[in-house]
């Protein structure tokens, strides 16, 4: 079942309300298994939203139109309808009741240019809309089903909810199918090598695998489209199945789990603590820690310095000199992670080591060294971060978080 969704204001068009009530649709859509290939904004226009609703029903058998219901003059979408289809506007009863309850129940006079919301192309049906004025439309028309909703969003998701996808499933009990996803979080690894890893499973149609690139992670969406969700499950554990074979080791949660959650998990699995020593990350690290409720059994606590300058440190926390601040990044992270854990008692260590401006030769280049000194063993790598300071210090903490996910995740 194809659906085409027309979205109509000026005020979406110009960027001065979020189109939220396209989110809202888009998912009811989706967990309906209905298809939606095209989606138009289109401004308060008669004739280029009457354009609209007509490239619609050329491709689609359900049209959603959203908004201009209401009373005014710009308000042309039962207009557009009408004229689109050649069908005149008539007076409908249903229509004009709902319009007058509004008005009754507020003991007010009705205004006369309301009289316009009673009005429905011909042969269409009047949707109650019982905390609004404008009631919905839905017509059925040379095989094609149109509804009209009212804009205000409160008005658009009861009215989809309780009267749209109710008639749509009365209307093609056949076609209604479920459609289902999960996402894989991934993090350690490029997109091309993902690309290169999955090969031919990035071209499956069923269920089809989409990885979409987040900050430091990749989420790799499995959808599955069956008659039922548990049709739908089954295929989608088949290519779980299959992607974590070629993703082995960096495959860290589904769907709702965060990194931060994941780690916090393992720490409190092995039973272990972890402390940290920021002169990068300027305390991001320790953020993505407290974010967890694990936190509190599994966060020793954090130091957090202005840059390479492990001489605010007390001496006694270094084993030998107190590195130089312009030391080998690597070898300062590392000095540090193992530090930290001496300040903190902690079994686990993690550091972030780096100028915090701008290194000469580049200059929105930060090489940054990361430490987990894991009771003694450390492992550290230089990484090489872009973008401004801010964004430079949450992928460094991010990636401090990956490295310390990949020591874990091998821990009895
Ligand atoms: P009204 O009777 O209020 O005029 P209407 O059906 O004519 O309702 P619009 O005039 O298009 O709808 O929009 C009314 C209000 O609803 C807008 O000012 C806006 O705040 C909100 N709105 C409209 N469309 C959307 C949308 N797609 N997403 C979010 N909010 C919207
Ligand atoms: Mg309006």
């Amino acid at each position: 079942m194809i659906t085409e969704v027309i979205f109509t204001g000026t005020e979406l068009l110009l960027g001065q309300i979020l189109n939220t009530n396209a989110q809202y649709l888009q998912q009811a859509l989706a967990s309906h298994g209905f298809d939606l290939y095209h989606q138009v904004t289109v401004g308060d226009n008669l004739e280029r939203c009457a354009e609209a609703i007509r490239q619609a029903a050329a491709r689609a058998e359900v049209i959603f139109i959203g908004g201009g219901l209401g009373p005014t003059e710009d308000d042309v979408s039962r207009e557009a309808l009408s004229l689109a289809l050649g069908l005149p506007l008539v007076q409908d009863k249903a229509a004009l009741a709902i319009v007058r309850r509004f008005y009754l129940a507020r003991n007010i006079p009705m205004p006369g240019a309301n009289l316009k919301q009673a009005l429905i192309p011909a042969g269409g049906t009047a949707l109650d809309n019982p905390i609004g004025t404008a009631p919905g439309i839905v017509l059925e028309h040379s095989g094609k089903t149109f509804f009209l909703l009212p804009g205000p969003p409160a008005e658009f998701n009861k009215m989809l909810d309780e009267q749209v996808i109710p008639y749509l499933q009365r209307r093609f009990p056949d076609q209604l199918a479920t459609i289902h996803s999960r996402v894989l979080k991934i993090c350690g690894l490029g997109e091309s090598v993902l690309a290169e890893r999955l090969g031919e499973l990035l071209n499956s149609s069923s269920p089809t695998v989409a990885p979409c690139a987040k900050e430091g992670e990749i989420h790799l969406r499995i959808t599955a489209k069956a008659a039922g969700k548990e049709a739908a499950v089954q295929v989608i554990d088949e290519m779980e199945r299959a992607v974590r074979q070629r993703l082995q080791g960096y495959v860290f949660g589904v769907d709702e789990e965060t990194l931060p959650a994941v780690v916090g998990r393992l720490l409190l699995q092995g039973g272990r603590q972890v402390s940290l020593l920021e002169a990068f990350t300027g305390g991001q690290l320790a953020h993505m820690f407290v974010s967890d409720p694990t936190a509190a059994q599994t966060f020793s606590g954090g130091l957090v310095l202005p840059g390479n300058q492990p001489g605010l440190l007390p001496s006694g926390l270094f084993q030998g000199a107190i590195p130089p601040p312009d030391g080998d990044t690597k070898e300062v992270a590392a000095q540090m992670a193992a530090a930290a854990r001496r300040y903190f008692g902690s079994g686990i260590g993690v550091a972030t080591a780096g100028t915090v401006l701008p290194v000469e030769y580049s200059r929105h280049q930060y090489p940054v060294g990361i430490a987990v000194d894991f009771e003694g063993n450390c492992q550290v790598q230089e990484m090489l971060f872009w973008g401004n300071r801010s964004q430079a210090a949450r992928r460094a903490a991010g990636a401090a978080l990956v490295l310390l996910w990949q020591i874990l995740r091998l821990k009895p």
